[in-house]
């Protein structure tokens, strides 16, 4: 058998992400560094903190708490058994249930509300296109404890001023109350007198949940339902006091803060967990995929996974549609460009650029190193030229003359103009101002 190897070398097969879950690289992956960074700022300045939950959980967590009949449960979700156990385990298709669920467990509401978000990946088995994906990323916030229209227009309110601070400017709010659940309730029954009423036309899908899930054929993606589901209905007719006026008491708020939305009935969200307030930001510039942010009301969702009973609002916000819209919008974050290039000429220099490149890190300042080829150390040409393309305003020089006297050249890069100098390396702290937010 061995003989019948052939002498070549056979190359492996080369091995590719499964399909729908992406690399995320430089340069794009700074795109991603910027809009995390300010929506960090964002939640500091709102007053949320984050929280991180585990990608896995097991399965009932989503099954009980998104309900049955949802798109997720019945067909996205990436399930599996821990071949050790036997587990029922889940990778998180969305945030929501896990914080509820930790917030849960560790008695987090004990002492009041707490303001929650989290980043992260999300897994989803769907048909990958664009802003379409099974692995893919979501920023999402969770208001637990608070049950006034006040934190809703709180959370929708926050998703507009991060749409300002990233330069996006066409995203549109719509809105819509479910109500409670005795009112859904009575909306169900004259929803599917409506829908019994033109069954033959209804697709597979929209049959099946005639019974089981009715608001849901409202959410159909099927043109052919369209009039049918514009005439159905509507759970606004069937909402009682108390759900009207924590509608309008949000409505206010939005109003007065000079928000605009549209009041959009057959807006019912994917999961059975949301009453009264819902809401989508949604974009024309995305094409199928143009909801870029998803949120409402929970309330019930703490009893379903097994706590005391305890409000809740959030949104989910798919990170991947968001950066295609800031690409589609023409928003060019600030490159990632050091403040200084070290120009390294000799490998002798090298520790004395390596302490002063660690001084001037510590004290803020961005420092790309030179860094040796593998067969060559680099010319002083080759390394200006890295200098240039790295986008530094600063290089500096550690050329041997300039170390014997205990100096370094400090040459502008930005203005051909300005002369080289140098700089004492023993008192960085001296001139370390010079370098900083250039
Ligand atoms: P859609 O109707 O587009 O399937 P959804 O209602 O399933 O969205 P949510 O569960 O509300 O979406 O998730 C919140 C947000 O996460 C969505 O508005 C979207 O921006 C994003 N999102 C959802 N599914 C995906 C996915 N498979 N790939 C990329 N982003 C997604
Ligand atoms: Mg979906």
């Amino acid at each position: 058998m061995a003989e019948s190897i052939p002498a070549v070398k056979v190359a492996h097969p080369p091995l590719v992400a499964v399909k729908g879950m992406n690399d995320i690289l430089p340069p794009d992956s700074a795109r991603w560094d910027w809009f995390e960074d300010t929506v960090r700022g964002l939640m500091r300045r709102y007053g949320y903190l984050g929280i991180r939950t585990p990608i896995v959980e097991p399965t009932p967590l989503f099954v009980r708490g998104l309900g049955q009949v949802t798109d997720i449960v019945e067909k996205e979700m990436y399930s599996f058994t821990d071949s050790m156990n036997g587990d029922a385990l889940t990778l998180r298709p969305e945030g929501t249930a896990g914080v509820v669920r930790a917030a849960v467990e560790h008695s987090m509401l004990y002492d009041g509300g707490k303001r929650l978000f989290y980043i992260g990946p999300m897994f989803r088995h769907e048909r990958p296109q664009r802003g379409r994906y099974r692995q893919f990323h979501q920023v999402g916030v969770e208001a637990l404890g608070f049950a006034g229209p006040d934190v809703d227009a709180e959370v929708i309110l926050m998703c507009r001023a991060l749409w300002r601070e990233l330069g996006l400017a066409d995203v549109r709010l719509e809105l819509n109350c479910l109500g409670r659940s005795d009112e859904r309730q009575a909306h169900r029954a004259a929803l599917i007198a409506h829908f019994e009423a033109h069954r033959e036309r209804l697709d597979a899908e929209a049959q099946a949940r005639l019974y089981s899930n009715p608001l849901r054929i409202l959410d159909t993606k099927n043109p052919a339902l369209q009039l049918m589901v514009e005439s159905a209905p509507r759970l606004l007719d069937y909402l009682g006091d108390a759900s009207l006026r924590h509608f309008e008491a949000l409505r206010a708020v939005l109003d007065a803060a000079g928000q605009p939305y549209r009041v959009n009935h057959r807006l019912v969200r994917g999961m059975d967990y949301y009453g009264l307030t819902v809401f989508e930001w949604v974009t024309d510039r995305l094409g199928a995929q143009g909801t870029v942010c998803g949120g409402g009301r929970y309330d019930g969702l703490a009893e379903l996974v097994g706590g005391k009973p305890a409000p809740g609002i959030g949104w989910g916000m798919g990170i991947e549609r968001v950066l295609d819209l800031v690409v589609q919008s023409g928003v060019q974050p600030p490159p990632p460009r050091p403040d200084v290039y070290a120009v390294v000429p000799a490998p002798a220099a090298l520790p004395a650029a390596m302490t002063v490149a660690e001084a001037l890190r510590a004290a803020g300042v961005a420092v790309l190193m030179h860094a040796a080829g593998k067969d060559a150390w680099g010319s002083m040409k080759s390394q200006f030229k890295k200098a240039d393309a790295s986008g530094a305003r600063t290089a500096l020089i550690f050329g041997a003359d300039e170390l014997a006297r205990g100096e370094v050249a400090l040459k502008p890069l930005r203005d051909a103009a300005a002369v080289q100098t140098t700089r004492p390396i023993a008192d960085v702290a001296a001139w370390v101002h010079e370098l900083r937010n250039a």
